[in-house]
Formats: C-alpha cells, sequence, structure tokens
C-alpha cells in the first residue's frame, strides 16, 4: 500500500524513468536527425524562452522534446499514475506550473516569428521516422 503522504509507486517510478534516462529522446531525436541529413541546427539554445533542445536559426524553427511526465503529455496518460492524495495535488500543480510555463514559452516565441514543434517523448519512442519527416517538411 502506498503511504498518502508519499507519491504513489507509479509516479515514484516514472520520476525515477526519467531521471535515469536523462535526455535520452533528446539524443535520438538529433541521432536521427543527423542520419537524415538534416544539419545546421544547435542543441539547448539557452537564450531563448524555455531553452529549446533544438534550433534551427536560420529557419526560425524550434524545437522542444517534453518529457511525458514532467510536461503533463496529452497523448500517452502519465498523468494517471498520479493518485488523488495531497502530495498527488503537489505533483499535479508542479506538472501544471510547468505546462503553463510551456505555453508562455511558445507565445513569446511564436510572437518572435518562431515556428515552434513541440515532440513529446512517448512520440519518440513510437515513431521517431514521422517526426523527422515532419521536421524536413518543415524545413524545406
Ligand atoms: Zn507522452
Amino acid at each position: 500500500m502506498d503511504k498518502p503522504t508519499a507519491p504513489s509507486e507509479g509516479t515514484r517510478k516514472s520520476m525515477r524513468a526519467n531521471r535515469s534516462k536523462g535526455t535520452s529522446p533528446e539524443v535520438a531525436l538529433t541521432k536521427a536527425l543527423w542520419a537524415s541529413g538534416i544539419r545546421g541546427y544547435r542543441k539547448n539554445v539557452l537564450k531563448l524562452p524555455g531553452k529549446p533542445d533544438v534550433v534551427f536559426a536560420k529557419r526560425k524553427l524550434c524545437v522542444f522534446v517534453h518529457g511525458c511526465f514532467w510536461h503533463g503529455c496529452p497523448e500517452c496518460g502519465q498523468k494517471r499514475n498520479i493518485r488523488p492524495t495531497a502530495n498527488g495535488d503537489y505533483w499535479r500543480e508542479k506538472m501544471e506550473r510547468n505546462r503553463l510555463r510551456d505555453e508562455r514559452n511558445v507565445a513569446l516565441l511564436e510572437r518572435d516569428g518562431w515556428r515552434v514543434v513541440v515532440v513529446w517523448e512517448c512520440e519518440i519512442k513510437r515513431d521517431l521516422p514521422a517526426i523527422v519527416q515532419k521536421l524536413t517538411q518543415s524545413l524545406a
């Protein structure tokens, strides 16, 4: 049984998974871009809002690779791991703050004329070639 004060086992598992995998979805994406002959990007551009993971400055295209858990992926239902406990609220609020910050960063970038592509961790696992194709089209 879960203690009411601790995150549920599912939540802890997701947190551990996120930590141990580190930036691997991002690495998987840049490797796939490189393999497809896509060049001319920079990684982790700190001066732009939200520090986009991949930036094609000449094409004014930013790519964020979001971890499904922390950024509250709408696709894969990571949120379901959070139980309705007091701590569950804490994590939900944290994720909600992340989500709002993500939205604000996208709005700031778009205001400055950037195109923004958000890639979810689970999409990378599910269909990386489709993401590469989408980016290739955006850069054409
Ligand atoms: Zn996801």
